[in-house]
């Protein structure tokens, strides 16, 4: 016997509608891929942390400049921590074009080199960048790439790049292990400096001897092969990658 029997009526019971049970749906599919797509870059930042705080305890995380990892092309072209890799993501939309180096220094003291040999080139409206053309693709020869170095120039814009390579400089021959600056924060914006690394990146060839825009993930390369790191952007590590092959 219940309440309903006794006054004639039926229990009213609350149905949730339909559309407020498809939005909750489609809210938590989006919260559980966004989670998933910014797991490995939030494991990332949190090794970063730790380094920029104290790179001596955690110097087995570091990366000579000018090493070779394994039989890699590319020698690395900045001492550091790989912080981040190709593709991660730092916020729902993003995806990373290259990998970025924190040296754990203040800007314009840790020195970047060219990693492999090519044609220095700068925009005349570039502070922070250059790029380096690479007529034969190592990996795959016959194709031309671009190597993309940027953030050499403290946040207000002063380049940490030689004057010899000055804005405006086109197709300067340069080796693998030359020097091209010096790691910066520049952000383009002065009151937001990001933290000191060099980003790395292989933009690819648009075909007419150009490159195309280095900002575009479909437009660049994952540079971890040229450079023996273990193809590892998607899993999330509280371990910064190092040289393929090694612990
Ligand atoms: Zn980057």
């Amino acid at each position: 016997m219940n309440a309903s029997y006794m006054t004639g009526r039926r229990p009213i019971r609350k149905k949730l509608p339909i559309w407020l049970i498809l939005t909750a749906g489609v809210l938590m599919g989006l919260a559980a891929f966004s989670f998933i797509q910014l797991r490995p870059a939030m494991t990332r930042s949190a090794a970063i942390m730790s380094w920029i705080r104290n790179p001596q305890q955690y110097s087995q995380w570091s990366i000579a400049a000018l090493e070779h990892c394994g039989n890699a092309p590319f020698l690395f072209p900045t001492d550091g921590l790989v912080g981040y890799l190709w593709d991660d993501s730092f916020h729902p939309g993003h995806r990373d074009q290259g990998i970025d180096i924190f040296s754990g220094t203040k800007p314009g003291i840790t020195p970047v080199y060219a990693a492999y040999d090519g044609y220095l080139s700068r925009e005349p409206d570039w502070k922070s960048s250059l790029i380096i053309r690479v007529p034969d693709d190592p990996l795959m020869p016959g194709r031309q790439i671009w190597l993309y170095y940027t953030h050499l120039a403290d946040p207000d814009g002063n380049s940490f790049i030689p004057i010899n390579s000055s804005p405006g400089t086109y197709e300067k021959p340069v080796k693998a292990g030359d020097l091209l600056g010096c790691q910066g924060n520049y952000s383009a914006d002065s009151a937001n400096p990001v933290g000191v690394h060099l980003h790395f990146s292989i933009v690819k060839d648009d075909g007419n001897g150009g490159y195309l825009n280095e900002l575009e993930i479909q437009n660049t390369l994952d540079p971890s092969a040229y450079l023996g790191l273990e193809l590892n952007s998607h899993v999330a590590s509280s371990q910064p990658p190092v040289c393929a092959g090694t612990e």
